[in-house]
């Protein structure tokens, strides 16, 4: 299947192509020419299936054309060996749960089929190493490098801002080692992001390396995030429970949500879906006034999503064909302050004993406020709460478990590279490779 850039620009790419580079020539976003529906058949029979089993009818769909068939088997079923439970929290309100996976939050799934993907792709055309680079607030950093780790060809280099990531957020990716090089950056995460953009357009340095992102603009990253929205339905469908779907996304990036709104063009039963925001509303004030201003992220306690210019809100617009009317027919939002956010973790661990992340806090109060009589609610649990420790016991005011993957990746050694956020200095240790 042939990729387009959002922007119209670029010559049309491979598979291959889209996933080496990331993003287009003309900056633009790649999409697939075409998003096939699945069959009445497949989604009879949905809840019959594993996830496993799921997710392999829908990646067959995207690359089913480009990978053969039992190449892709395996990567979806190495890259799925976790659950993702839907848990019941209120009469009609059920958790995703998409944080049983090695670094405990959402993108480990795209992470994990984007280095098998991208590993495939390097041994079979006997292509030269490609290099990784990605900027990380946090959760990103970690689930891209524990995905690529070992996978051979592929060197991944995660830079994160001095002193403002967590403990464990660092831990888990400045003590892998192998293929895996973590460089502190004395600056902010917009720092480190600028750092790797300006990476991507130099001239000098793509003739010496090849270099590509991995975040959810990457198409191998972003596709599979559509994978566990037919696995909630099927779930659903089982307890005879998915006539009146609706589900809410905590999104930051929009990479999440739109896979989902993939699933939906695919014809996955889900009567609407919200977006829940903190107090990064770029896209709630979008979908109120048709305006699009991105503007500076503000930091808050749900931090994977301070995002001031949502890198997929550029898919969002041309799956509608840039149509705002489509668009609030199938999409309304929420935003959020981090006080409410405070309240509904307090709240909903008293009153229905399960303990939210504050993006997943996002997700549920979004639903508790704007579900209508019938319908069923699904918020994706985007990451597990202990990874906010310090936010998370703070507004509990008691100690909460961490699980035992937390606890080993604490006990590794931290071992990284410090660097300044001139580009200069990043590029020079690039050349020098
Ligand atoms: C990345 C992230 C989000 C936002 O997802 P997008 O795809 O960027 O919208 C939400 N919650 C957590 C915990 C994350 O790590």
């Amino acid at each position: 299947m042939n990729y387009y850039s959002t922007n119209k620009q670029a010559p049309m790419a491979s598979l291959q192509e889209a996933v080496v580079k990331g993003l287009a020539s003309d900056k633009g976003l790649f999409m697939p020419v075409t998003i096939k529906p699945l069959p009445q058949e497949f989604y009879d029979t949905i809840d019959t299936l594993s996830f496993q089993e799921i997710a392999y009818r829908v990646a067959d769909a995207f690359f089913g054309e480009d990978i053969p068939a039992d190449i892709l088997k395996e990567i979806v079923y190495d890259t799925l060996n976790f659950d993702v439970p839907l848990v019941q929290v209120t009469e009609s309100i059920y958790s995703l749960e998409l944080f049983h996976g090695p670094t405990l939050a959402f993108k480990d799934v795209g992470g994990r089929f984007m280095a098998r993907l991208l590993g495939y792709f390097i041994k079979k055309e006997g292509q030269k190493d490609v290099n990784v680079l990605v900027a990380t607030s946090g959760d990103t950093g970690s689930a891209v490098a524990n995905g690529f780790l070992g996978v051979e060809g592929i060197h991944v280099y995660v830079l994160y801002p001095k002193g403002k990531v967590s403990e464990i957020q660092e831990k888990q990716f400045t003590t892998l080692g192998q293929n895996i090089t973590a460089l502190e950056i004395d600056g902010t995460f917009d720092d480190c992001q600028a750092l790797v953009k300006s990476a991507f357009m130099d001239k000098e340095l793509n003739e010496h390396l090849s270099l590509t992102s991995a975040n959810s603009i990457n198409v191998a990253r972003f596709l599979p995030q559509a994978f566990y929205y037919f696995y909630a339905y099927a779930q659903l469908k089982r307890a005879g429970k998915a006539d009146q779907l609706v589900v809410c996304v905590p999104s930051g990036n929009f990479g999440n949500i739109t896979a989902g709104l993939f699933g939906k063009r695919m014809g996955l039963p889900v009567k609407r879906f919200i977006a829940a925001n903190n107090r990064n509303d770029i896209f709630f004030q979008y979908l109120q006034t048709g305006q699009y201003n991105p503007r500076p992220s503000i930091a808050t306690i749900a931090n994977a999503m301070d995002v001031g210019d949502p890198s997929n809100f550029a898919r969002v617009l041309d799956l509608y064909g840039a149509s705002h009317e489509a668009i609030t027919a199938d999409v309304s939002g929420t935003t959020y302050t981090d006080e409410q956010i405070r309240d509904t973790v307090k709240e909903t661990w008293e009153k229905h004993q399960y303990l939210l992340d504050p993006h997943g806090a996002c997700g549920y109060r979004a639903l508790e406020e704007g579900l209508q009589a019938g319908e069923i609610g699904v918020f994706l649990e985007t990451a597990h709460p202990a990874k906010f420790l310090e936010t998370v016991e703070a507004i509990l005011g008691e100690k909460v478990e961490v699980p035992v993957k937390l606890q080993e990746f604490m006990k590794g050694e931290k071992q990284n590279l410090s660097m300044t956020k001139e580009f200069a200095d990043f590029k020079n240790y690039l050349l020098a490779l």
